[in-house]
């Protein structure tokens, strides 16, 4: 019935929807990381500092734009939070390697150095995972190391080699703190949406206790009052009709008085979980799109809702619960029946007026005998409650 409802479905499909605004934002601090460690770069060469050849400059920022580049091309239909993770970690690794080749290639104090491995372990920060962002820190620190190792090697003198390990020091530091804040915010947010999960559970508990009738779980009558209100909106919006079933269990007082009240309780709860199967399994039979509904209606009465049902179909569903429920005795020397009273909608006709042919209908199956099924007339004229059911439903015992 509650067909307004969000779906999985609906939320796969914000899922499958690609988020190009999203990979466009995550070339931003990538940009942002080229575009400021050129500017400086070309500062400290002018300035005589840290210089670069410009043949190696030019090779260098080719790689650097053609890598991105390939990057994003790959990145492009990437429209899930995992994969935007893996490319933010891509888009850090090429940062530390082209700061590595920097580091190789230039000649200087390379003091722009350590840096550019903190800022390449930024652009990766609040977008992945911090084991990942970890991770990247260490292949950070090791590209340092490497290109460290590979410009001694070279034979390049570090005129300031103290000035660069503090250098060093302090950017390792910055970014265990990083890796620190990125392992807080990451169990900040799995500890709300545990809250979240929790919270829609109990939505959903206390949402399916309204709608429910306490002993047998069945709908409660408000909310099938209100389903069949909603029915009837439809069938006069779209000219598709629905049928509904009032099922009432035969001398129910006689069973309580003999048996007690308890039994009776139980007795309650077995007819509705019979009814309810054998809906069910007509509606695995010829599914609607809407599902049949069972309520209580109250004390030992209940109520079915046929979305897009005729009359026949209501009566074979309301002559199956009927057998279903006559089929087996609930217990040793306890046998119940049930008689039932089909209407079906007629286009305009207010929902009290369709309950009351509905339990005329009821009223005529107890009057001729009781475990049977009598329907309304279809069409006014007809004293409601008179038109028999097939003799094929009269069933006698
Ligand atoms: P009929 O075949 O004509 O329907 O006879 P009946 O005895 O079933 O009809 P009646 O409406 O007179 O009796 C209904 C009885 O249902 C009266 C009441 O004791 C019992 N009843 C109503 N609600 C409950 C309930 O929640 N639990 C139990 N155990 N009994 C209930
Ligand atoms: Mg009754
Ligand atoms: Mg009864």
């Amino acid at each position: 019935m509650a067909d307004h409802r969000t779906t999985p479905a609906d939320f796969e499909q914000l899922d499958a929807a690609p988020l190009h605004a999203s990979s466009w934002r995550a070339a931003i601090p990538v940009a942002g990381f080229y575009a400021a460690w050129c500017g400086l770069a070309f500062l400290s060469h002018l300035a005589g500092r840290t210089t670069l050849a410009p043949t190696a400059a030019a090779l260098l920022l080719g790689a650097v734009v053609i890598t991105n580049l390939l990057l994003a091309i790959l990145n492009l239909p990437a429209s899930r939070a995992a994969a935007d993770a893996t490319v933010a970690a891509a888009q850090t690794g090429l940062a530390i390697a082209w700061a590595s080749v920097y580091a190789v290639l230039a000649e200087g104090p390379g003091e722009l150095v350590p840096g550019m491995y903190l800022t390449a372990v930024l652009i990766a920060f609040s977008r992945t995972s911090a084991a990942r962002l970890r991770d990247l820190a260490l292949v950070a620190g090791a590209g340092y190391a490497l290109s460290v190792t590979v410009r001694l090697l070279a034979g390049v003198a570090f005129p300031a080699l103290w000035g660069e390990a503090l250098q060093c020091l302090g950017v390792l530091g910055i970014l265990a703190l990083l890796v620190r804040r990125a392992h807080q915010d990451e169990q900040r947010r799995a500890s709300l949406e545990n809250q979240v999960d929790r919270l829609q559970q109990e939505v959903e508990r206390i949402t399916r206790n309204a709608e429910r009738d306490h002993l047998t779980k069945s709908f409660n009558r408000q909310y099938i009052l209100d389903a069949l209100l909603r029915e009837k909106a439809r069938a006069d919006r779209t000219g598709r009709g629905f049928s509904i079933c009032i099922f009432d269990l035969d001398r129910f007082k006689s069973l309580n008085d003999e048996h007690g009240h308890l039994v009776g309780d139980r007795v309650l709860t077995v007819f509705s979980n019979r009814a309810r199967r054998a809906l069910r399994s007509m509606d695995a039979i010829n599914p609607t799109r809407f599902r049949r509904a069972l309520g209580r209606l109250g004390g030992e009465e209940f109520i079915a809702v046929l979305p897009g049902t005729e009359v026949d179909g209501a009566l074979r569903c309301a002559e199956r619960v009927r057998e279903a429920v006559a089929r087996h005795p609930v217990e040793q020397d306890l046998q119940i029946t049930v008689s039932a009273g089909v209407a079906e909608y007629r286009p305009g006709e207010s929902i009290p007026d369709l309950l009351t042919r509905a339990d005329q209908a009821l009223f005529a199956a107890k009057r001729s005998g009781r475990n049977r099924v009598r329907v309304s007339a279809v069409r006014p004229g007809r004293p409601a409650g008179d038109e028999p059911a097939r003799p094929t439903l009269r069933v006698v015992r």
